[in-house]
């Protein structure tokens, strides 16, 4: 358990706070885009972590600050499946 007061708005791994992060390192840390993509682990721990926060919509969905899913937008689902971070049936 992540207590969200002690999350800081930095990527876990490279600790800058200037790029687009998302909670889908290990244990839910925020990871920036480009350490995400940057080796086959960090790729599947984020689907894993994405999967997991998915929750029971259909179709794409994205976890806000909130940490609430809620239907991507159609920027964000590009974005993803940009990234191949989109799970389920094609
Ligand atoms: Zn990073």
């Amino acid at each position: 358990m992540i207590d969200p007061s002690k999350m800081t708005d930095e990527c876990y791994l490279c600790h800058s706070s200037s790029k687009e992060l998302r909670p889908y390192g290990a244990n839910k840390q925020l990871i920036c885009l480009g350490c995400l993509k940057s080796s086959p682990e960090t790729k599947a721990e984020a689907s894993r972590q994405f999967a997991e926060l998915l929750g029971g919509h259909d179709g794409v969905s994205v976890i806000d600050g909130t940490g609430a899913p809620r239907r991507a937008e159609e920027s964000e689902r590009k974005m993803l499946e940009y990234y191949g971070l989109t799970t389920g049936e094609k």
